[in-house]
C-alpha cells in the first residue's frame, strides 16, 4: 500500500509500503478514506521528537470502513464507517477505567524508551515517534488499529467524513482546553494559537458559556477565522499581549489561558526568539514555551492555565514562581479522545457544532508532501489540511 513515511527533518515522502495485518485477536483493519495533518505532526516534520526513525509511516487523525476484524472485536464488523481517537488505549487498565486514555498502561509497547524522558510512559500513539509506541500511522491506504473493540467509534447517521473526522483528534482537544478550564458564566478565556487547535477551544469555551474568548496569533487568516466563531483578537506582532490582556480585562486578566500553540512557539522579538530557537536547535532545551510563559504570566490571581499544546521534554525560564504564589492551576494532557467521542458526535448531529469549518485545503494522499510545507508555512491561507486515499 502507499503511506507517507517520515524520511529525516523536513522530509516525507509518499511510498510503497507493506501493508498491515490482524496481529492481535482486538486488532481491525481500516482502509482510510480521510486523514488529516495536524500541528502534532509538524513537531515530527521539524526533528523536535525524539525516537523516530526514517520510513515510519505519519498519521494520527483518521477514519475509514473496516475492512478486517480480530476475533476479540464482537463491536465492528466488515463495511463499518469509523473515526480512530490518535491515543491507543485498552480500556480495561486503571488508566482507562479512570477515563485517562492517553495513559494508558498497556498499549505503549516501548515504555521503556518513554520512561526515560518522561519518568513514566503514556499510551501508544499512532505515527507518533518509537517512545510512543512506534504504531504506523494512518496517513496511508491502510492501518491497523489496536484495541479496535475500545477506540473506534462507529458513524451510522451518514454524515460526510469532513464533519466527523475531527473527532479523532482537534475537536475533543479543543474541548478538553477549554472543560480543564472550569469555565464559568461570565468567564473571560484567552486561547494563545489560533490554528485549528484554537479554534476548536475557542467554539468549546463558547459552548461552555465563556462570556468572552480572545484568541492571540500573528496571522490575519487564521484571527479571521477566530473572529468568525465570536472571538476578540490580538497580533502578538502587533501589541503587547500581556498589557493588552490586562487592558481588556480591567487589570485582572483572563480567568483561565488556554496554549494551544506548544514547543514550537514563535516570539515576534528576534533576539529572544533567537535564545530559544538556538537552544532547542542545539538541543539545550527541546522546546520554546513563548506562549506558556505569556498564559501563565497573563492569567488572572487564583485562575487556570489550560496545556493542550504539545510539549516535548525540559523548559527554560519557567515562571514557578508565578505559579505558586499566584495561586495559579496547571492542567494538561494529550487528549483522552474516546471519552469525548460519543458526546460530541452527539453534537456534530444535532448541529450544534459543525467542524469542517476548519478545512481550507482537500488533497489526494499522494501530494502529502507538498500538503507539509504548506500547512508548516501557512502558503496559501492554510489552516487546515484533509488527505484523501
Ligand atoms: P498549528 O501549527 O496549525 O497552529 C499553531 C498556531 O500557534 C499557529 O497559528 C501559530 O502562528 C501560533 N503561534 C505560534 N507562536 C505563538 C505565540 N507565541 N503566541 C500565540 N500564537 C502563536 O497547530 P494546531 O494543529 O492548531 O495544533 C496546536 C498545538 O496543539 C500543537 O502543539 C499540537 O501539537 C497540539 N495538539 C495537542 C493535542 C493534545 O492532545 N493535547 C492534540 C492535537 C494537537
Ligand atoms: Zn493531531
Ligand atoms: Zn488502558
Amino acid at each position: 500500500m502507499k503511506a507517507n513515511c517520515w524520511m529525516g527533518r523536513n522530509t516525507v515522502e509518499v511510498r510503497e509500503v507493506p501493508d498491515p495485518t490482524i496481529m492481535n485477536s482486538r486488532d481491525a483493519i481500516v482502509r482510510v478514506t480521510s486523514t488529516a495533518i495536524c500541528g502534532s505532526d509538524l513537531h515530527l516534520y521539524d526533528g523536535y521528537v525524539p525516537t523516530m526513525k526514517k520510513g515510519d509511516v505519519l498519521g494520527h487523525e483518521f477514519m475509514g470502513e473496516v475492512v478486517e476484524v480480530g476475533p476479540g472485536v464482537p463491536n465492528l464488523k466488515v463495511g463499518d464507517r469509523v473515526v480512530v481517537p490518535f491515543p491507543i488505549a485498552c480500556g480495561d487498565c486503571t488508566s482507562c477505567a479512570h477515563g485517562m486514555y492517553s495513559v494508558c498502561e498497556n498499549s505503549n509497547p516501548n515504555a521503556g524508551l518513554a520512561e526515560k524522558f518522561m519518568g513514566h510512559a503514556p499510551a501508544g500513539i499512532f505515527g507518533y515517534s518509537h517512545m510512543l509506541g512506534g504504531y504506523p500511522g494512518g496517513q496511508a491506504e491502510y492501518a491497523r488499529v489496536p484495541f479496535a473493540d475500545v477506540g473506534p467509534i462507529k458513524i451510522e447517521s451518514g454524515l460526510p467524513d469532513e464533519k466527523v473526522l475531527f473527532l479523532s483528534d482537534i475537536l475533543p482537544t479543543g474541548w478538553m482546553g477549554a472543560e480543564m478550564c472550569g469555565i464559568r458564566p461570565g468567564d473571560v478565556i484567552a486561547v494563545w494559537g489560533a490554528g485549528p487547535v484554537g479554534q476548536f477551544a475557542i467554539a468549546s469555551a463558547f459552548l461552555m458559556g465563556a462570556e468572552r474568548v480572545i484568541a492571540i496569533d500573528r496571522f490575519a487568516y487564521r484571527l479571521r477565522i477566530a473572529e468568525r466563531a465570536g472571538a476578540e483578537t490580538l497580533n502578538y506582532e502587533e501589541a503587547d499581549v500581556r498589557d493588552a490582556l490586562q487592558d481588556m480585562t480591567a487589570g485582572r486578566g483572563p480567568d483561565a489561558c488556554i496554549d494551544a500553540v506548544g514547543m514550537e512557539a514563535h516570539h515576534a522579538h528576534p533576539t529572544i526568539y533567537a535564545y530559544d530557537r538556538t537552544k532547542q536547535a542545539t538541543r539545550l532545551e527541546t522546546d520554546r514555551p513563548y506562549a506558556l510563559r505569556e498564559a501563565i504570566m497573563a492569567c488572572r490571581n487564583g485562575g487556570t492555565v489550560s496545556v493542550i499544546g504539545v510539549y516535548a521534554g525540559f523548559l527554560d525560564k519557567f515562571p514557578m514562581g508565578a505559579i505558586m504564589n499566584r495561586s495559579l492551576t496547571l492542567r494538561s494532557g494529550q487528549c483522552h479522545v474516546q471519552r469525548y467521542l460519543k458526546p460530541l458526535l452527539q453534537k456534530i448531529e444535532d448541529g450544534d457544532i459543525d467542524p469542517s469549518f476548519v478545512i481550507t485545503h482537500r488533497l489526494p494522499l499522494r501530494e502529502a508532501p507538498r500538503a507539509y510545507d504548506m500547512f508548516k508555512n501557512k502558503l496559501d491561507d492554510c489552516n487546515k489540511v484533509v488527505l484523501s486515499a
